[in-house]
């Protein structure tokens, strides 16, 4: 007979969701706005919906790989890791990569997800022998009619809108090319640590994203990057052309959070800022 004290696997859910939260905000001094903080949790908890099955039978969670020794072309040593989870079930061995990205997105844009899990599939199966059927990458971030059903509160739209939501994507190992994705790795390093941070041309963000519905680069991608602000392609993007985008900056504090959202931002930094402060006093009177 089930124990009706226990929590349900979704109250659990958002009270650790709560938990994880608050040590977050207390370790950064960052607070989320509300829409983000619930588009975070409605992605653990539609997870749990959609991949149970998957989520109750993993078997090792949280492995990490490694991939230590390499050398870029330029004589710099470097390590590849990563983080997986396996599942393990009638003789079959497969494992998932989790990502917060869209699914539509992970399957227009195969390549760099293959040549990621090629990587793990043969630290896993060479370094590890350990075996593997098969590989995929679970996208938690729901799509848009995911997003008007939860919006509208129709909980017969949100089931058509679930039934119709793939967010596991198979993607074949070719264990062929692991030494040219390392060695594109080892190009990266070498970018890195001889400062080269170019941003791309502004024709790389005027460029439709695969798998998108006519979003281009500069908004799926420099919309969310902390350098935007300081960054040439993108403020030409945002004005739409280079003599205003040197002139002005007004464009950006267009794109400033509204009131409500500031607000909140305030309020929830300030109560971090208590929390932090009252744990401060704490310790130090120990
Ligand atoms: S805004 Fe960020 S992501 Fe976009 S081009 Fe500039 S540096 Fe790259």
């Amino acid at each position: 007979m089930p124990d009706t004290d226990l929590p349900s696997i979704e109250d659990f859910i958002r009270q650790v969701f709560e938990q994880n939260f608050a040590e977050l905000r207390l370790d950064s001094g960052h607070a989320l706005a509300p829409d983000v903080k619930q588009t975070a949790l409605n992605q653990v908890l539609l997870y749990w919906q959609k991949l149970s099955s998957i989520a109750e039978n993993v078997s090792d969670t949280e492995v990490r790989l490694s991939l230590p020794g390499q050398e870029t072309a330029r004589g710099r040593d470097f390590t590849i890791e990563g983080v997986v989870d396996i599942l393990r079930e009638n003789d079959r061995t497969i494992m998932y990569d989790i990502k917060t990205h869209n699914a539509d997105y992970v399957r227009a844009n195969l390549e760099t997800y293959e040549a990621q899990l090629n990587i793990y599939a043969h630290i896993w199966q060479r370094l590890r022998s350990q075996s593997l059927d098969g590989t995929a990458v679970i996208a938690t971030d729901y799509p848009e009619d995911v997003q008007s059903a939860l919006e509208s509160g129709n909980l017969e739209r949100l089931r058509y809108a679930l039934e119709g939501w793939n967010p596991v994507v198979e993607i074949a190992f070719d264990l062929g090319r692991v030494d040219e994705t390392i060695r594109d790795f080892g190009a990266v390093v070498d970018c890195i640590e001889d400062g080269k941070f170019a941003p791309p041309a502004l024709t790389r963000l005027q460029t439709t994203m695969p798998g998108t519905r006519n979003i281009r680069f500069g908004t799926h991608v420099c919309r969310n990057c902390d350098a935007r602000f300081s960054c040439a392609p993108y403020r030409e993007y945002a004005q739409g052309s280079r003599q205003l985008a040197e002139r002005s900056v007004m464009q950006y504090f267009s794109e400033a959070p509204g009131e409500q959202e500031q607000e909140a931002w305030r309020t929830g930094n300030l109560d971090a800022m208590m929390e932090a402060g009252e744990l401060r006093r704490d310790f130090s009177t120990r």
